[in-house]
């Protein structure tokens, strides 16, 4: 989670906006709901409290007002000095002419018997034992309790067995002398009818409690009826100890917490509650907390959007710079920064001042190394072309002769061993050079005219040869040619056009012309036989000394001496012979180095031979074709 923020400066932002944004709206959020619920909450018992009080003077007035007018009546009568009839008669007219008055009674101080009374109402119901009932025969009097206070708490009535009230009068004749007393019951329907219009939200109500906790007015009107004790709500406590404030309690009714405003009724000792569950008190709290957190919601969204907004805004420079700096590496030479974005900051503006100076900079050393490089590139050029052509040059005089400038004799066996031990096919001749009475032309004609010799017969040897041919000088005036793959004839007849081109070409040195002749001797060979070179030159040297032999200015074929001689068929002719050629050139080639021979043999030996010669010239030319 944290990287992920960590990872892009935009993130970063947006984080930072959104921490700064949550976290005093988190603390609000939690801090509201505590404090919504105590205004919501003071201010509704605050109105629950003004209510009971309103109350109060209404309670109270319905009591003292019956009270007063019972003892304006009880007084201004003269209960004490008529007759009981008459008594009876007053106190009849007295609760008939005022409404919810249940019963009148009036008990003389000589505890006579009682007259009693009741309202219209009841009338029908008075007869014998309802009066009975609270009327005691023994002390033919009420109830003492009723006896203590002028205004008694709820009981039940002595006619309608419904909950009443007791207000009594004494009368007082002008000597302090008690002559009587007189009760009233005091129906409680009024008080009721008062509470019952409280109504706060769908279940705040009104509740009355005498001065013992009994219910006098209660939206449950078993609870009335019933005369039902709430002392155990804790309301005797409160009636003791306060006259008014806020008292909460665990309904019975609702089974849940109540919260009400208290109000004692001055003179009486009786509470008056305008009570109200918690849980319908946190309704208005509970609306205006949902109503603040889609406000809160929607303003967060809209926070985030411009956090977004402004986070993009923010970052959106350093972000151009961070895209241009990477295309730096992949651009060409002449790439720049361009322009900075509008409305960047100060420090982006410094970044990308700085960078833009960089890049310049970088560019212009780019150009310098490539203009370096060029010029070394160049000069590396110009000294591998100098080193090459040294090299040419040293592989030339290394492989060359000096003087003839053909290949000298290390090129020579090189690359004729490597050819030989190639594996090809084909064949390979040679063709073995010494030049006749060399030692003749130095001595008669001087060295450089010698070497003039030797340079000439080079330059016959390279055109008479071709390009895969190897001329060379082996050293002295000694020559060798490497012959690339021909026939036996083929080899005898580049041999025999050099020789002659040589014997035909006489050299001018200072005025005098020179004639040259060549020895030569060759050897034609398989590839496949795997001779050595050393064996081959050997083999071609033994011809070049058989051509010295023969008198020189000749070429000699060497002839294996392993390979059988094939007759010649007589019916051939030598063009057709083919195979059969080299036969008849070995015994050309025999033939001559005889006359060789013959020129050195004493006269008479000599004839006798030259005679055995001729006859088997005879014999070859018969043999020959036309
Ligand atoms: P033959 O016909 O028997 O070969 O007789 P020749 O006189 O040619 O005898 P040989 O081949 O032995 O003589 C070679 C001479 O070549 C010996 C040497 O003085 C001479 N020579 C060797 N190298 C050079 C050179 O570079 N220049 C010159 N002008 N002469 C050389
Ligand atoms: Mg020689």
């Amino acid at each position: 989670m944290f990287r992920f923020f960590t990872k892009s400066i935009s993130r970063m932002v947006m984080a930072s906006f959104v921490f700064v944004l949550l976290l005093p709206l988190g603390f609000i959020i939690a801090n509201l709901n505590q404090l919504s619920w105590d205004s919501t909450h003071n201010e509704m018992q605050e109105k629950h409290l003004l209510l009971a009080k309103s109350l109060e003077d209404p309670v109270k007035m319905y009591f003292s007002s019956h009270q007063k007018t019972l003892g304006i009546f009880a007084n201004w009568t003269g209960f004490s000095t008529k007759s009981a009839p008459e008594v009876k008669q007053l106190m009849g007219q007295y609760a008939n002419s005022l409404s919810n008055i249940v019963a009148i009674s009036y008990l003389p101080a000589d505890e006579g018997s009682p007259i009693i009374n009741v309202s219209d109402e009841y009338k029908i119901k008075t007869s014998g034992d309802i009066v009975e009932f609270e009327y005691h025969p023994e002390e033919r009097k009420y109830r003492k309790y009723d006896t203590k206070n002028s205004i008694s708490s709820v009981i039940r009535s002595t006619v309608s067995n419904k909950p009443i009230v007791l207000i009594k009068h004494h009368i007082i004749d002008f000597d302090s002398n008690k002559k009587g007393t007189v009760f009233i019951e005091l129906g409680l329907k009024p008080i009721q009818d008062i509470c019952s219009k409280i109504k706060l939200g769908e279940k705040g109500h009104c509740t009355i409690v005498d001065q013992l906790g009994q219910v006098v007015a209660h939206p449950n009107k078993e609870y009335v009826k019933d005369i039902i004790s709430l002392s155990s709500t804790g309301i005797l406590n409160q009636l003791k100890n306060n006259n008014s404030g806020l008292f909460n309690f665990n309904s019975p009714y609702f089974g849940e917490e109540e919260v009400s405003g208290f109000s004692k009724v001055s003179g009486m000792g009786w509470g008056i509650l305008v009570a109200q569950p918690k849980s319908e008190l946190k309704s208005p709290y509970k609306t205006v907390i949902s109503t603040v957190t889609t406000w809160l919601a929607v303003g967060i969204i809209v926070s985030l959007l411009l956090a977004s907004i402004l986070a993009f805004q923010i970052t959106k420079p350093l972000n151009t710079l961070v895209t241009k700096s990477k295309e730096i590496g992949t651009r060409s030479d002449t790439y720049n920064l361009g322009s900075m974005p509008k409305n960047s900051p100060f420090e982006i503006s410094e970044l990308w001042s700085a960078l833009s100076a960089l890049v310049n900079r970088l560019h212009k050393s780019n150009r310098e190394v490539r203009k370096l490089n060029y010029s070394l590139n160049k000069d590396i050029e110009k000294a591998t072309a100098k080193l090459r052509a040294t090299n040419k040059y040293l592989y030339e005089i290394s492989s060359n002769d000096h003087l003839t400038n053909i290949a000298n004799r290390r090129y020579f066996e090189n690359t004729v061993n490597k050819i030989l031990k190639s594996g090809k096919s084909g064949k390979v001749g040679i063709i073995q050079i010494d030049v006749d009475k060399f030692k003749y032309i130095n001595d008669e004609y001087g060295h450089e005219a010698g070497d003039l010799a030797l340079v000439h017969i080079a330059s016959m040897m390279k055109k008479r040869t071709r390009d895969k041919d190897i001329p060379a000088r082996l050293g002295g005036d000694e020559f060798v040619v490497y012959i690339n793959n021909c026939s036996d004839k083929v080899l005898l007849s580049i041999a025999e056009s050099l020789r002659k081109m040589v014997e035909d070409t006489p050299i001018n040195w200072q005025g005098n012309e020179i004639k040259l002749s060549l020895s030569m001797g060759i050897v034609n060979c398989d590839l496949a036989k795997k001779r050595s070179l050393d064996q081959l030159l050997k083999f071609a040297d033994e011809a070049m000394y058989d051509s010295k032999k023969a008198g020189r200015n000749h070429v000699s074929v060497y002839t294996f001496p392993e390979e059988p001689v094939k007759k010649l068929p007589s019916n051939k002719t030598l063009n057709e012979k083919g195979s059969d050629q080299k036969h008849t050139e070995n015994n050309i080639v025999l033939a001559k180095e005889i006359e060789g021979l013959l020129k050195e043999l004493p006269h008479a030996e000599a004839n006798v031979l030259k005679k055995m010669v001729a006859n088997a010239k005879k014999r070859n030319s018969a043999e020959e074709p036309a």
